[in-house]
């Protein structure tokens, strides 16, 4: 089949008649090359697969790092994984407030730090990118979502009445954390809860939280993954204050998907395969809260040069491939930053949590707020 296909004003003229029909006329206008650039969905599933890997390792070892625990110090030995700090965004966010402030990192919860400046700075760079191509649940739900799509034969969309209020669910969580941490406590409290025992084993109580999950929250957690099947990416969407706010950092970073209306075939496959329900068909610049650059708009199109990431305000463009290197660079680069400077392990001693172990279900340990 010719690459190069000639056609006129019929921008209606579908994909099909397009590039197999090799339509010519007499009238011709516009050249249109057919994209030839690899996908990179390949690519993003690595890095996902990668991230789940991580995920599971860091999972095992603190699993193995609380038996020992509670064996007290019976069990083979194997060092708690900082990593498991990524888990909690909400210490982290104190923790950038304290930083802040103060100019010190917290001895408590330091690898989450690093690693929810890392994610934020993705997203600064490169849109909500961290969401698609390196977050967990992120994958748990695409998939759920896929598998939905299989026994439905359709992506189902919420109703327009209910999406708009739904969505703004994840802005109010995300409001209140910051106005709480950032504006109702003040850095005595602040540093008052950071150091409180409860922080402290923060990442002892989560695991406590799903090793011994109450019927209420396994309901929950079935309900959202029921959900999550007829409604793709319902969590994300809906609920996530962290995607809320990596969609707000998103819409300042200068690489945005760009539209060229000249040479585009109005063929709809942009819009038709966008997880987030973005009509980029009619767009000229992809600029949403919503878009996770996963590139799934760029890698449809089949036109050459037609769909890709422009570095605004300049005119450069950055090639997809550059998205893989940009999401895993940055993370390696700050969370590196984080190992090198020391500021990774954080400072409770062995001796420290076995004495937190043995007091960890009193009231001294349960949330400053009361909630536990
Ligand atoms: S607009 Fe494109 S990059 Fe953004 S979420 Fe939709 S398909 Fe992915
Ligand atoms: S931008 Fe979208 S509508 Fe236009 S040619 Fe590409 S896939 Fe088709």
């Amino acid at each position: 089949m010719r690459n190069e296909i000639i056609h006129n004003q019929t921008k209606q003229k579908t994909y099909t008649e397009l590039f197999d029909k090799s339509y010519t006329s007499s009238e011709t206008r516009l050249k249109i090359i057919k994209n030839n650039e690899k996908p990179v969905q390949n690519v993003r599933l690595l890095i996902q697969i990668l991230s789940v890997l991580l995920s599971i390792w860091i999972g095992i070892e603190f699993f193995l790092f609380i038996k020992f625990l509670e064996s007290g110090g019976n069990t083979i030995y194997i060092d708690r994984p900082p990593g498991v700090e990524g888990y909690l965004p909400i210490s982290s966010l104190m923790s950038l407030r304290y930083f802040i402030a103060t100019g010190e990192i917290h001895w408590a919860q330091p690898a989450g730090l690093f690693i929810f400046l890392a994610i934020v700075m993705i997203s600064l760079t490169i849109g909500k990118s961290f969401c698609s191509w390196g977050c967990p649940i992120g994958f748990l739900s695409e998939n759920l979502g896929a598998f939905g799509e299989k026994i439905f034969k359709r992506k189902i969309k919420m109703p327009r009445l209910l999406d708009i209020p739904l969505r703004s669910l994840k802005y109010i969580l995300l409001g209140f954390f910051l106005y709480v941490i950032f504006l109702a406590m003040d850095i005595i409290s602040l540093r008052n809860f950071l150091d409180s025992p409860y922080n402290q084993v923060a990442d002892i109580k989560m695991y406590y939280f799903f090793a011994r999950i109450s019927r209420f929250s396994l309901t929950v957690i079935i309900v959202l993954a029921f959900l999550s099947v007829i409604f793709k990416n319902f969590w994300c969407r809906y609920l996530c204050p962290y995607g809320a706010l990596l969609g707000l950092a998103g819409l300042l970073s200068p690489v945005k998907i760009k539209r060229e209306i000249s040479s585009c075939i109005d063929c709809n496959k942009c819009s038709k395969v966008c997880p987030n329900f973005i009509d980029v068909a009619k767009k000229k610049y992809v600029i949403s809260d919503e878009c996770t650059s996963c590139l799934n708009c760029i890698d449809a199109c089949p036109v050459k040069d037609t769909l890709y990431l422009k570095v605004l305000p300049s005119s450069k463009i950055l090639n997809k491939k550059y998205v893989a290197i940009l999401v895993v660079g940055i993370f390696m680069f700050i969370t590196g930053i984080g190992m090198i400077s020391g500021n990774w392990k954080n400072k409770i001693k062995l001796e420290d949590y076995f004495y937190h172990m043995e007091r960890i279900e009193t009231s001294e340990y349960s949330h400053p707020t009361g909630t536990n």
